[in-house]
């Protein structure tokens, strides 16, 4: 089959690779039908280190059960199936607490032990804790919202849970690409009075409006915590989701909430030292976060999906084959396109 293999920054092809088979019975295999990329892809496009192997990709998918393994109990061959981005047993007891990114016998897609979905198909251990059964037909025309949940839709609602967004409250989302902009959506979903954007990309700023962005800051550093401070009475956001991970929007981050409020991480952190620790020291910050357990809250958003009560595929605001998955990384790191929808 054919996959997208990254060798290094920068360096992203369409390789023929092995077909996928099931090789542990907790497997499935899958026909990808839907996959993209993702913001944190970028990291390794600029960053990767040369492998002579290289790394399959991607691990945001929608496909089609093609086979199980002999332990499989509820998941078919012909299901069509969302996975998110980390696979899960769905038994341990960091699954029964819904973090499922935490599981004794998971871990995550794209990665050099467990190969990607931005190709034909993909290798799914754990299928009965990981895969999540759409009511849908394959070519529905919900595919980009519900591909959301794989990842940036639970992202951004895992970063506004963990947050505390809440009814009447003053929300802050730092970061406008797509996670950030689903976490404009978590936010009004969850009943957020004033939802303020921290972004600078004119495209993804009309988009934020449309789902529910009240006021938009567009400066950085010191001037961005001025004008949130002056948009909520002197005080800063209730709530401040953090979903870029850089030094820099994580120090904002916290600047920018008030004393008690609270900050949900989401961006991958690129440093190992966390900004902002005497602010949020004497502020009484909650400061939280991490990977998302999406697969716990797809039964939850689910339903606002189906109904059309939330839109998040409108990220998605390009559409390609594999083969030009080289150029639609080349876009996604130069802003050119918020995210890439793949259809293999
Ligand atoms: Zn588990």
């Amino acid at each position: 089959m054919r996959a997208t293999v990254m060798y290094s920054a920068g360096d992203v092809r369409i390789e023929n690779v092995p077909d996928p088979d099931v090789k542990e019975p907790t497997d499935a295999v899958v026909r990808v039908t839907r996959a993209c990329i993702c913001g944190s892809d970028l990291w390794p496009y600029k960053t990767l280190e040369h492998s002579d192997t290289g790394r399959v990709m991607g691990h945001e998918a929608i496909g089609i059960v093609e086979a199980v393994g002999a332990d499989v109990r509820t998941i078919k061959a012909g299901d069509v199936v969302v996975m998110p981005f980390a696979f899960s047993d769905g038994t341990c007891l960091f699954c029964q607490d819904d973090l499922q990114t935490s599981c004794l016998h998971g871990g995550f897609f794209g990665t050099v032990e467990v190969a990607g979905a931005q190709a034909e198909a993909v290798r799914v251990p754990q299928a009965d804790g990981t895969l999540f059964t759409l009511p849908v037909g394959e070519d529905d025309a919900l595919m980009p919202s519900l591909l959301t949940l794989s990842d940036v839709m639970g992202t951004g609602h895992h970063a506004a849970v963990v947050a505390n967004v809440g009814p009447g409250k003053s929300v802050a989302v730092v970061g406008d690409g797509a996670v950030g902009l689903c976490g404009v959506i978590a936010a009004k979903r969850l009943g957020a009075e004033q939802i303020i954007l921290l972004g600078r990309h004119a495209d993804r700023i009309a988009l934020a409006r449309e789902f529910g962005a009240t006021d938009i800051v567009s400066e950085r550093g010191a001037e961005a915590v001025e004008r949130v401070r002056e948009l909520t009475n002197g005080f800063g956001a209730h709530s401040v989701l953090e979903c870029v991970g850089l030094d820099q929007s994580t120090e904002t981050s916290i600047e920018i909430a008030r004393p008690g409020g609270a900050v949900g991480r989401v961006g991958v952190p690129q440093d190992e030292a966390m900004p902002g620790s005497q602010t949020a020291f004497s502020d009484n910050i909650t400061v939280s976060g991490g990977p998302a357990p999406v697969r716990a809250y797809i039964e939850e958003l689910l339903p606002d999906v189906l109904e059309g009560r939330i839109e998040p595929g409108r990220v998605f605001d390009r559409v390609i084959g594999l083969d030009e998955v080289p150029d639609g990384y080349r876009a996604m790191n130069e802003r050119e396109a918020i995210k890439v929808m793949v259809k293999p």
